[in-house]
């Protein structure tokens, strides 16, 4: 048996130990929780913040460039095209909200509208760059020409195989990329869809990717290689 001081000693040090310990449990509760709800928080805002929306088409009607993408607003008071909100007039918003650039790479460009879009964004100093497919250069409708004759640098694959991307990059910042091709087709008759995603990680890997084919499609560097797949 303890002599009746080393007994108080002895039951101080368990009651010390049990508040000690009570006291460490309770504080790691404490930042613990401050912790998982900051980072419960910066998560869930990472998250929203990936993708900002997804838009859906077909459209009922063609959305009228002049009143959702000019200054003036339509002045055509029999105008044929819709007035109303839509998938179409959300993407005249991403294109026509470029500040520094526009990274194009879409397999079909044939739409007349957007074509004009990126017209008007490399005529107010927009860096405008467009990847399209060899093969779709010359159909019926295609744009590619008219964006040339207009400034706009173009490349294409030089390939059997199909340049079949349809993304594009926004400043740098926004990524619109899904199944939509630029047609009037793909606008009021097909399912597509193009989700928007403001992820930086995300953005740079497309930019990345774009970059690559830019050079890879660079007149300069093809190769006789690329060329002869064309045969097969
Ligand atoms: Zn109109």
């Amino acid at each position: 048996m303890l002599p009746k001081s080393n007994f108080a000693k002895g039951a101080l040090i368990v009651v010390a130990s049990a508040v000690t310990s009570e006291i460490v449990y309770w504080v790691y509760l404490l930042f613990w929780d401050k912790a998982w709800k900051k980072y419960g928080t910066k998560k869930q805002t990472q998250c929203d913040n990936v993708v900002t929306e997804v838009i859906f088409f077909p459209d009922d009607k063609i959305a009228c460039k002049a009143h959702f993408a000019s200054e003036d607003g339509c002045e055509n008071k029999m105008c044929r095209f819709t007035h109303e909100a839509n998938s179409l007039s959300r993407l005249y918003g991403y294109l026509t909200s470029a500040k520094t650039s526009l990274d194009v790479s879409v397999f079909v460009i044939t739409c007349t509208d957007l074509a004009d879009l990126l017209i008007e964004a490399h005529k107010r100093g927009v860096l405008v760059r467009v990847i399209t497919d060899d093969e779709q250069v010359d159909i019926t409708g295609s744009q590619i020409w008219k964006l040339r004759s207009a400034g706009i640098n173009v490349r294409t694959d030089q390939s059997s195989y199909n340049m079949h991307h349809k993304f594009v990059v926004v400043d740098k910042m926004f990524l619109l990329n899904g199944s939509f091709n630029w047609t009037r087709q793909a606008i009021t008759g097909n399912q597509e869809n193009l989700m928007i995603i403001n992820s930086s990680k995300i953005v740079s890997l497309y930019l990345g990717e774009f970059e690559k084919l830019w050079q890879n499609f660079d007149p300069k560097n093809r190769n006789g290689t690329s060329f002869q797949k064309r045969n097969f």
